[in-house]
């Protein structure tokens, strides 16, 4: 079956988060299931707490009568590095080797949120055995339009060093709803180590009403001919254009003929599937 489900929510268990688990509930009632990752620093003495409040949330349909999941995790901050732990339900210990032993024990899901370039060194020195995978797309930090073109190179990069390198996507949720961006996970049934084994597994496509794109990095437009393009979108596009064949390109006007040829471009580039 196929589950739609949000990824990386902070509630008020995070000092930034402003609402609680019940009104995210509402916020997103339509989807099967909701990963709460409240940032480790501010909640780690309260995971009993959570933990019960998840389980009553759990036992009880939400408003339009429908069976919710609540995911447990919480975003990790190592070195200044911010990586997501779901599934995962005990404290975590600070030294790297440590870290590593615990997921290969517990297998959480571990996902490197909103990753920067300083982020990749980490993760090809020392965890790249241990991260399922990080956001190519987060609906906070990244264009709303389409997941980030230099995050879809380091992807491609690192599946060169680890096949299963997979692209997530974070909602980010804090202070209300960012986007419309769902992660459909096909799995036996709604139950946490069914869905967390499934994204594991890359058994899973991620989607709003801009794009849709897969575990391995192909992405395709929604439907549309044509999308209206953000700035910042096309800027991506030709940093990622330059760095793709080497040379550098030089921004051109905001016209919709160039919009047109940068649009088939991007097509030919990632295919379509
Ligand atoms: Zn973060
Ligand atoms: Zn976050």
């Amino acid at each position: 079956m196929e589950f739609k489900g949000l990824l990386h929510v902070h509630s008020t268990y995070s000092r930034d988060g402003k609402y609680n688990i019940q009104q995210i509930r509402e916020f997103y009632k339509d989807y099967d299931f909701i990963t709460i990752t409240n940032h480790y620093e501010h909640c780690s003495e309260r995971f009993d707490e959570i933990i019960s409040e998840i389980d009553i949330q759990n036992n009880k349909p939400n408003s339009i009568g429908k069976k919710q999941l609540i995911l447990f995790g919480f975003e990790y901050q190592y070195n200044y590095s911010h990586i997501l732990f779901i599934g995962h339900k005990g404290t975590m210990p600070t030294n790297l080797e440590k870290i590593k032993a615990l997921i290969k024990e517990k297998k959480p899901l571990v996902i490197l949120a909103h990753p920067q370039m300083k982020d990749f060194e980490l993760l090809k020195k020392s965890l790249i055995d241990s991260v399922d995978g990080f956001e190519v797309y987060n609906s906070l930090h990244t264009d709303k339009q389409c997941p980030a073109f230099h995050l879809l190179r380091k992807l491609k990069e690192m599946r060169e060093k680890k096949s299963a390198m997979k692209a997530f996507f974070g909602e980010d949720f804090h202070n209300g709803v960012n986007s419309d961006t769902a992660i459909y996970v096909t799995a036996e049934k709604l139950a946490s180590t069914d869905i967390i084994q499934a994204m594991k597994n890359g058994d899973y496509y991620i989607k709003n009403r801009y794009f849709t794109y897969y575990p391995d990095g192909r992405f395709i437009y929604a439907g549309k001919k044509f999308l209206p393009l953000t700035k910042s979108y096309c800027i991506g596009a030709v940093q990622y254009l330059s760095q793709k064949f080497g040379k550098v390109l030089s921004y051109f006007p905001y016209s919709s003929a160039i919009k047109e040829k940068l649009h088939k471009l991007l097509q030919l580039l990632f295919g379509r599937i």
